[in-house]
């Protein structure tokens, strides 16, 4: 359990000696100095944070393991490689990225240079979320860094040993005047959030989402709202059963199914279930070798709340697949649950954990109409082979992604930029998108003194005569 009011200002990491006022102002001051505005010192840090995650990579999967029984493989490929790659694409463009866009210039402008400045925008605060609590907080900080802005960086208490290795280890390669790092709960997030930031990051629950909205609203600060929701599958009789059964549970059994992009639940016809569910039997005797609660492959739930929260949702379910639980390990096991109705308790809200359910539509109209009568999701996945019914869904619903035939992976696919609309989100981000979403884009117009170009635009000047006026 993190302290109260347990403020990092990390040149002195016994905390709570800065108040988040202070905090914020002496960040707002290191950004006055403008040291990081220049190319060298954007580069100097983005090398420490990769130093950090070679260095530290250890330490970090301890704290996710801790926190989420994450195991290593998971921690690797979901959290330290995916931030890492983002650091090794921010460095190979950085120069480019950072140079004014020109702009295409018409005859109006002839003696003139257009251009679009990559202005950075000050001082960010980039709020995470336990579930990737690494992932979620850096890939933003890496763009933000890239960007020329400081940068608050908030953990989320929930997965707390990952928090307070962020808070030990990170002032050891960024520097700490530039980007600290604040450690606080809820009440302490409210008083930071009470302070003026020039763009606000925030990855959670929509609920939350709409407070830091509501917190931007008083300073008109930008934000990206990375947020969540029920992401639905829909799948067909054209679909490979057998593969699409592996792929719809690798993206349930991730994290235990803690993941922003899992899938929420199934849409499909009676016939496609009854050869689907065999299939997801056999899938996951093949991940784990017919021992789930033993395998060190799956992790647990982050706390009791959320276990709670997920055991809720089993009660008075008929589960085709799993549905156990040990509530002394945060243990919920893999579940397929079926004859599930609109209005039961799974569906009115985000599973946010390994149980995923089916609904039984009679055809892709009909899953069209169930999705969009709903709030937009953060990723719609289809299962299919027919052109026809994958423009259906593209042409008639509305999601912050689409992937077509796999699940979670459209997440690190390189030039995606990924995000919500709607309830699931607003903004995206990754890769080029992230430099983008911390630059304000200054568009800049350089006259000369040129005394053609000063003649021809005379005409602008009173007196209007009646030629000047076009009459
Ligand atoms: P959480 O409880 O860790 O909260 C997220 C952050 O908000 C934390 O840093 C927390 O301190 C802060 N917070 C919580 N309540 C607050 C309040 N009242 N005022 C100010 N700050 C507050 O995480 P969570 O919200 O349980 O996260 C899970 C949600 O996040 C899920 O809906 C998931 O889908 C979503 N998520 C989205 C993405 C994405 O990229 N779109 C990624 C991960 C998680």
């Amino acid at each position: 359990k993190l302290s109260n009011a347990a403020v990092i200002d990390v040149e002195n990491v016994s905390a709570g000696k800065n108040t988040a006022k202070e905090l914020v102002e002496n960040t707002r001051k290191a950004f006055r100095s403008q040291r990081t505005l220049s190319y060298s010192f954007r580069r100097e840090q983005l090398r420490n944070l990769l130093r950090f995650f070679d260095n530290e990579a250890e330490a970090i999967c301890e704290a996710l393991y801790k926190d989420l029984k994450k195991p290593k493989a998971e921690s690797m490929a979901g959290e330290i490689c995916m931030v890492r790659r983002e650091v090794a694409g921010a460095l190979s463009n950085l120069k480019s990225w950072m140079e004014p866009e020109e702009v295409k210039k018409t005859v109006a402008n002839f003696f003139d240079d257009l251009y679009v400045y990559n202005d950075p925008y000050g001082v960010v605060l980039v709020i995470g979320a336990w579930n990737y609590p690494v992932q979620v907080c850096m890939i933003p900080v890496v763009g933000a860094i890239a960007a020329g802005n400081c940068v608050i960086i908030k953990p989320s208490e929930v997965a707390s040993a990952t928090a307070q290795t962020l808070a030990t280890l990170l002032p050891k390669y960024l520097d700490p005047e530039f980007y600290p790092v604040f450690l606080g709960g809820i009440e302490e997030t409210a008083d930071l959030l009470k302070n003026r930031f020039d763009y606000i990051f925030y990855t959670g629950s929509t609920e939350v989402g709409k407070i830091i909205h509501q917190a931007a609203s008083k300073y008109l600060t930008p934000i990206t709202l990375e947020l969540g929701g029920k992401s639905p599958v829909y799948i067909d009789n054209t679909a490979n059963l057998k593969i699409a059964a592996k792929r719809i549970l690798w993206g349930k059994v991730q994290n235990s199914g803690q993941i922003c992009v899992g899938p929420d639940y199934i849409l499909c016809t009676k016939e496609v279930q009854k050869e689907l569910i065999p299939h997801m039997e056999k899938a996951l005797e093949e991940f784990f070798d017919g021992n789930i609660k033993t395998n060190e492959d799956y992790g647990r739930i982050v706390s009791q709340k959320h276990f709670n929260r997920l055991a809720n949702m089993l009660k008075n379910q008929k589960a085709a697949i799993g549905g156990k639980s040990d509530e002394s390990d945060l243990f919920v096991e893999p579940t397929v649950l079926i004859d599930v109705k609109p209005e039961d308790h799974v569906m009115q809200e985000e599973v946010f954990g390994p149980i995923i359910s089916i609904i039984n539509v009679k055809d892709e109209n009909e899953a069209i109409e169930f999705i969009n009568d709903r709030e937009k999701p953060l990723a719609l996945y289809i299962f299919t082979n027919s052109s026809k019914v994958k423009k259906m869904f593209l042409e008639r619903t509305s999601s912050g992604g689409v992937l077509i035939n796999d699940t979670v992976m459209h997440l690190i696919a390189d030039g995606l930029p990924f995000g919500g609309v709607g309830h699931s989100g607003m903004g995206s981000y990754h890769g080029k998108k992230t430099f983008d979403t911390f630059v304000h884009k200054k568009s800049v117009l350089s006259k000369s003194f040129n005394l053609i170009a000063e003649k021809i635009e005379s005409l602008k000047y009173p007196p209007y005569t009646k030629f000047k006026s076009g009459s």
